[in-house]
């Protein structure tokens, strides 16, 4: 069964929204480079990856349901942030805005009684979850250090995580 003109640009619009998710982190990557925080860096690059491969499976869904990719325009990050915190606060705000995008996806599938779209999205549903929780991690340490020094000083910390976080397997 083909994939409906409604959930198909629907589909679209949300590797829209994956690709600006990888702008942003890219652009946050940037400003933690400018701040000489370059774990958090390194951090927020792995993040940008993530995204694309997100927009990328999206794609790869649209392509296998015999329908087609249409790319739109990816808005500039807007973000004027000062501080650690100011990015991770945003982070976390952001991931609960795609949570929410992810959620109108499932509804939608559901609507249309459309099951393969429905158990596609599954994987997301889930992996949402742990976007949320790290996003959340990371602003309640940047909280806890409070100042640019003590920050600096969870470069190290947060080095270790990546480390555990790439040794995950991949999906
Ligand atoms: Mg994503």
């Amino acid at each position: 069964m083909a994939l409906s003109k409604k959930m198909c640009a629907a589909i679209n619009s949300q590797i829209t929204a994956e690709n600006e998710s990888a702008y942003i982190y890219k652009a946050m990557g940037y400003k933690f480079e400018a701040m000489n925080l370059t774990v958090f860096a390194k951090w927020f690059h792995i993040q940008a990856a993530e995204e694309q491969a997100h927009a990328e499976k999206f794609a790869r869904y649209i392509l296998d349901r015999g329908s087609e990719v249409t790319l739109e325009t990816i808005k500039a990050p807007k973000g004027k942030w000062k501080t650690p915190k100011e990015i991770c606060s945003e982070t976390l705000k952001h991931e609960e805005y795609i949570t929410e995008r992810i959620n109108k996806l499932v509804d939608l599938a559901r609507e249309e009684r459309d099951h393969s779209t429905d158990s596609f999205l599954i994987w997301f549903v889930n992996e949402q979850i742990e976007e949320e929780a790290s996003a959340a991690e990371l602003l309640a340490m940047v909280e806890l250090a409070g100042t640019l020094p003590q920050i600096f000083l969870l470069e190290d910390r947060l080095l270790r995580m990546i480390g555990e976080r790439e040794q995950q397997p991949a999906e």
